[in-house]
């Protein structure tokens, strides 16, 4: 997609730290951390957010889900726990517009989220 900087990571086109990386999704460190960890993970084919994901793809979300609880194992989350966000449209904050889950923890999360 012309222009996503998401894909643009997802191209390495942008530099990013990357976390993970297979055929289809890509898990990358947040430039703007809001907690000692802060993940964002993506599928490499561009969806602008949750809305346009196609029922055919379902598989890809769940794809998503576990492995950000399998980087939150691996860095060491598991026990203490830790939260994932997919903000979706402009009331949630959501400000580029790739599908991305936010892997956050590290420390104690408030409720509810602002
Ligand atoms: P949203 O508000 O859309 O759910 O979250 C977008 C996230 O992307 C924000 O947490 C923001 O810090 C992060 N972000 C925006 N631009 C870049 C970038 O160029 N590189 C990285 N690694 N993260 C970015
Ligand atoms: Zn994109």
């Amino acid at each position: 997609m012309e222009g996503c900087i998401f894909c643009k990571i997802a191209n390495r086109e942008i530099p990013a730290k990357l976390v993970f990386e297979d055929e289809q999704i890509i898990a990358f460190e947040d430039i703007n951390p809001q907690a000692p960890i802060h993940i964002l993970l993506i599928p490499k084919e561009h969806f602008a957010s949750l809305k346009e994901i196609p029922e055919e793809k379902k598989e890809l979300l769940s794809l998503l889900l576990l492995k950000a609880r399998q980087i939150a194992h691996d860095k060491g989350m598991a026990e203490k726990g830790y939260r994932i966000v997919l903000n979706t449209g402009k009331d949630s904050g959501q400000e580029v517009f790739h599908i991305h889950f936010h892997l956050i923890g590290g420390r104690r999360m408030n409720w509810p989220p602002g």
